[in-house]
């Protein structure tokens, strides 16, 4: 079944304005703003402005230019906050949710980028 977008969800509004954010970064195709109840020091939320419900749903529809932007504002992100191990930071986690498993609370694709502590295991035990 195709999805279905719904423009009244939280992040339509801040991405039309109707409520502010604490941005982050800001481009074209993709705003990350700091998510509003921090799991860790770093938590940065990236969100494309086109309606796209999760990561398949984004990844099937968007075009080039979009994920190239998403993807590598997402690595700006982690490199700016001095997150990369590859240049003496000490890591990071990226998560997207989808759906009842993922328990995604809000229906607009975003990546969740973590860091600034030791996150612990990826997925508690059942
Ligand atoms: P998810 O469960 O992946 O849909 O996560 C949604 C995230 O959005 C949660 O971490 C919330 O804390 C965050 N959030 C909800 N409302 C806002 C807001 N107005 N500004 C920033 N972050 C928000």
């Amino acid at each position: 079944m195709p999805y279905k977008y719904d423009d009244q969800n939280i992040f339509a509004k801040i991405l039309r304005g109707e409520i502010p954010n604490d941005t982050v970064v800001e481009t074209e195709h993709t705003l990350a703003f700091n998510d509003i109840g921090p799991k860790a020091p770093v938590h940065v939320l990236v969100v494309p402005k086109g309606s796209y419900v999760n990561h398949d749903h984004f990844h099937s529809r968007a075009t080039d230019a979009e994920i190239l932007d998403f993807v590598r504002v997402t690595a700006r992100i982690i490199a700016d906050k001095g997150l990369a191990p590859g240049a003496g930071g000490s890591g990071y986690r990226v998560i997207g949710n989808a759906g009842p498993h993922g328990l995604q609370e809000v229906p607009h694709y975003h990546l969740h980028i973590l860091g600034g502590r030791p996150l612990g295991a990826m997925v508690p035990d059942a």
